[in-house]
This record gives structure tokens, sequence and C-alpha cells, in this order.
């Protein structure tokens, strides 16, 4: 496979002392994708130069106004959980002409698939508002941007951050053309993404949320990912394959209770490679979103690229297996299978 790859480097004018959404996350991503032999395999890409109009396919006017006049009094908070440095919507832009750069390269078809690293996350954000540590809406621009510059109509966004995608979630909800899936753990921040959220009007059926118990592990997320997403993606048959990637649900998170591994993540990477094989061609764009434990964070995301470039390399995990018994989650994944009209 060829993989593209970028990055935000303005990055760390957004941060924040003592706040877990630092910059540290990228820089230990790039330290370890830097002592890895992948680092030369990968296509690396410059982000494309962005400014509001791209954030307003997405966003209301009001909002970017406001959000520009916090920028005047920073730092500050637009949320109890969402700081805004000076440089902090330069840096957002960044992070989005990232991910615009990756989806470029995937949709001309110079990669087959590729990864944004990037910060401030995205998917809190909604149309009128910061929340939950992100400012704008990266996958949601990206998606939108995509139709309007290549044309595509269809297209599937999975989001395996742990905590609900509901600004993804709010953008999408009427809309029969993308289809949004977050698998995430529930009752958990931000309260949204119960079973019956599954969109409305034209959209009714466009949204699957799968709210997983505290301690699913490996084998849960697979289980979903196999016996009920999977099977949805397809019967969707999206032109491309967009995947909000957090790793907030490892299992050394300090935010969150789920039970995951690097490997487990590699193998979700996979079920997703096999789906973008199975209906568009390889096109394949993931972005980073959640993640906290500086290092398995590191180690979870140069799996998953490992994957990208690979779906037959040999992987490590050099954090180490669950510590405590999962959840059994084939009750749930069934019913959901119920919902969905899954056969
Ligand atoms: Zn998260």
């Amino acid at each position: 496979m060829t993989t593209a790859f970028a990055w935000n480097p303005s990055h760390g004018s957004h941060s924040e002392v003592g706040h877990v959404e630092r910059p540290e996350r990228l820089e230990a991503i790039r330290q370890q994708l830097l002592s890895s032999p992948i680092w030369n395999r990968l296509q690396h890409t410059d982000p494309l130069p962005v400014d509001l109009d791209a954030a307003c396919l997405v966003h209301r006017r009001a909002y970017l106004e406001r959000l520009q006049q916090a920028l005047q009094r920073a730092p500050t908070r637009l949320d109890p959980d969402t700081y805004v440095q000076p440089e902090s919507l330069a840096v957002a832009l960044e992070a989005v002409g990232a991910l615009l750069a990756i989806t470029e390269a995937v949709l001309e078809g110079r990669a087959d698939n590729g990864f944004a690293a990037v910060r401030p996350p995205g998917h809190h954000a909604t149309p009128e508002r910061a929340m939950g540590f992100c400012l704008l809406s990266n996958v949601a621009i990206a998606v939108r941007w995509a139709q309007q510059t290549f044309g595509v109509e269809r297209i599937a966004i999975v989001d395996f951050d742990v905590h609900h995608g509901n600004g993804t979630q709010e953008v999408f909800y009427e809309d029969p053309n993308v289809l949004f899936l977050s698998v995430h753990q529930f009752p958990h921040y931000p309260g949204t993404g119960r079973m019956e959220e599954i969109g409305e009007g034209r959209g009714r059926g466009a949204t699957v949320n799968v709210p997983l118990p505290a301690y699913t592990g490996d084998d849960g997320y697979l289980e979903a990912f196999r016996r009920l997403l999977g099977p949805v993606v397809r019967r969707f048959r999206p032109e491309v394959l967009f995947v909000s990637a957090g790793y907030d649900a490892h299992w050394r998170d300090p935010l969150s209770a789920m039970q995951l591994t690097v490997t487990g993540y590699a193998k979700l990477v996979y079920e997703l490679m096999e789906w973008a094989d199975a209906c568009c061609d390889n096109r394949l764009v993931m972005t980073l979103e959640g993640g906290y434990d500086t290092e398995a964070l590191a180690a979870s995301v140069t799996a998953s690229i490992t994957r990208l470039l690979d779906p037959m390399a040999d992987l490590e995990d050099p954090i180490g297996p669950a510590p405590h018994e999962t959840t059994d989650v084939r009750d749930l994944i069934y019913e959901l299978r119920l919902l969905h009209k899954v056969a």
C-alpha cells in the first residue's frame, strides 16, 4: 500500500500547562514514527493552506466570529474543557489542512490510504460551538470538502474514539449520503450516542451508535466491527471511508475504562482496510482524535500506520495485554444487528 502521512507542525503553540490535550501527544507519535523503519516508507505530505471558508463548510459564521473574538482575550476557555491561545485558530486550521492534504492524496490516487496526525482533535466540535478539547470539526470539514472538490457523494465515517463523536453526528444527522458510525464507552462524556440515535428525516438509518459498556476489550470491539459495522458499511457502499481515530480506549488511557490493546487497534485498522478494499478501491483516510497516555498513543498510532502500509506486517505491542477481565458485548451487538436490520 502507498500510505500518505501529514501532521500540523504549528500544533505546539496550542497548549495549556497541566491540560491532558497537550503537544507531548503529537511529539510522542512523531518520535516513535521517526525511530521506526516505516518512517521512510511513508508518503510525507504538507498541510494544504486552509482559511475560514473551509471551516464554513460545517461551522456557522457566528461561531467562527465568537472564536476569533476569544483569541483576542486568550488564554481563555470556550467551555469547561476547551482552552484557546492566541494561535489556536491558526493551529486548528492547519490541522484541517493536514487532513485535507491526506484526503486529496487519496482521492487523486497518489496514495491508497493515509493518516493525519493532528491536534487539537475535532469530533466534539458542533456547527455552533467548541467543546471537549475540539475547536473545528476536522473530519466533517474534510467530508464536505471531498464532496465539493471531488464530487464524491457517498461517504462513511467510522469513529472509534472512546468518546461519542457528537459533533460529527450532529453535522450529518439528517444526511442520507454520509453514514456515521461511532463505537464509544457509554455512559461517558459527552453523554450522547445511545443506540436509539439513528439519524432523522432522510438521514434516518445513516447513523449507527454502539454504546459499549466499560471494560470492553479487543474481542468486544472486533465483535462490533465484524458483525455490525462491517456489514453496515458494505451495504452502504461508500466511495471513501473516513476514520476518526481516537486512541483513548487503550487500557492505559487515563480518561476512560476500556481495555483495547495496541494489537487490538491494529486489528480494527485491518477490518477498516478490508471494507475499504471491498467498497471503495482501498480509499481510507484516518485522522487522529483523542488518546491521552502518550506512550500507548504513540505505540497504537505506529501500529495503525504499520498496518495501513502492509496488512500482513508483523506487529509488536510494547505496552502489553489488558490487565482487567473484559466485558462480554455479544448480546448488545446482537440487539444492534436487529435494530439496523443486519441479516
Ligand atoms: Zn476521546
